[in-house]
């Protein structure tokens, strides 16, 4: 299948363009396209054979979920059976945003999309490309991150043409991603609402909204697939993951300097190519290394937009051995270590 690339503004997208591309998704095809978290791969959420062609082309399990895209309140009772109203409340906040919610499904959402689970997952992007194209595409889109399952989540239309090229329909290129990590996953049914996956909306924010929220214990386990299993079936399989070794090392700051620059020189010695990924204050320490500086500490919001993209770098570059800092930061150092910790397989050295 040869693949369209389509460059659109992303204030005001071409909606010559925008109709063509909902005609695609209406007919049972998969158009990528971006959001303010990660490119998604659109299908048609009411379509089963649609879900099946996303599987296929991200080479994703089929019992993991697919998140609907709506853009319109409306919508959501639609295929939602209960919408509690602590989920409005949230929604009335941060929708259009990078916020995921569960409910309980109506039939009309088949199985495909929801991976066989009773529930469904809900969210309404904030961005122009991909409001307009849920619209034009009938109202519900089904969208995983762009990229092929296990790989870093596309944060450029680039990401999404090296993995997808030849299996997809169309591209919509809009640039890069405001946020860079995917959306805040909040389970509504249960009494408590619980969160199921760390992203731009952290806890704290939360509860200002809604009172106590639980986390899934499965994400503060690192032995989460084994020990516990999430209830976000995505979020047990390895995910993100470069093709070089990763570590990252943990502790003081200095100390975290020392040991890796102490690693570094050793993987060297054995004839391995090594990147190193550091935070703004600290990278001057590793400039004899192919080091990557991922913005800083005190503004997180560039360390989580850049993380997928640093990654892939290395992967480009047939870098052997990766070794990051660890970014606990205040706001959203449990998202980036999330997917830090998942891209590492758990591989952590405390100093
Ligand atoms: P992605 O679309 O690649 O960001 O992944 C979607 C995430 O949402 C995966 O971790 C899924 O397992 C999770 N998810 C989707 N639908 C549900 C659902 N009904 N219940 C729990 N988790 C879900
Ligand atoms: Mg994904």
């Amino acid at each position: 299948m040869e693949t369209e690339y389509i460059k659109l503004d992303s204030a005001s997208p071409d909606p010559e363009v925008i109709g063509r591309a909902g005609d695609i998704l209406k007919r049972g095809g998969l158009v990528a396209f971006p959001t303010e978290t990660v490119y998604g791969l659109g299908g048609d959420a009411l379509n089963t054979e649609a879900a099946r062609k996303i599987y296929e082309a991200k080479g994703r399990p089929s019992n993991n979920p697919l998140i609907v895209h709506i853009a319109d309140m409306e919508h959501l009772e639609a295929i939602a059976a209960e919408i509690p109203e602590k989920a409005r409340k949230l929604a009335a906040v941060w929708w259009p945003g990078p916020l995921t919610m569960i409910f309980n499904k109506k039939d009309i959402v088949p199985d495909a999309t929801s991976g066989g689970l009773p529930t469904v997952a809900v969210r309404m992007p904030n961005h122009p490309i991909a409001l307009e194209l849920i619209r034009a595409a009938g109202g519900y889109i089904a969208a995983p991150s762009a990229n092929t399952s296990g790989r870093p989540s596309p944060t450029i239309a680039e990401h999404v043409r090296e993995d997808l090229d030849g299996k997809i329909d169309m591209i919509l290129d809009g640039g890069e991603v405001r946020i860079g990590l995917e959306s805040t996953i909040v389970d509504f049914t249960d009494e408590i609402p619980m969160l199921l996956r760390p992203g731009y909306i952290n806890m704290e924010k939360l509860e200002e909204i809604l009172g106590e929220v639980l986390i899934d214990p499965a994400i503060l386990d690192e032995n989460a697939s084994r020990n516990i299993r999430p209830k976000a079936p995505g979020m047990m399989y390895r995910h993100y993951a470069p093709k070089a070794q990763l570590t990252i090392v943990e502790g003081g700051e200095k100390e975290v300097v020392d040991r890796i620059l102490e690693l570094a020189a050793q993987s060297s010695r054995e004839g391995k190519s090594v990147g190193i990924i550091a935070a703004d204050e600290t990278a001057e320490f590793y400039k004899d290394y192919d080091v990557k500086n991922i913005g800083s500490r005190e503004t997180d919001k560039e360390i989580a937009r850049r993380l997928f993209r640093v990654l892939r770098e290395f992967d480009d570059e047939g870098t052997d051995v990766i070794l990051s800092e660890s970014f606990e930061t205040p706001r959203m150092g449990q998202a980036i270590m999330n997917r830090l910790l998942k891209a590492a397989g758990h591989r952590v050295i405390c100093v």
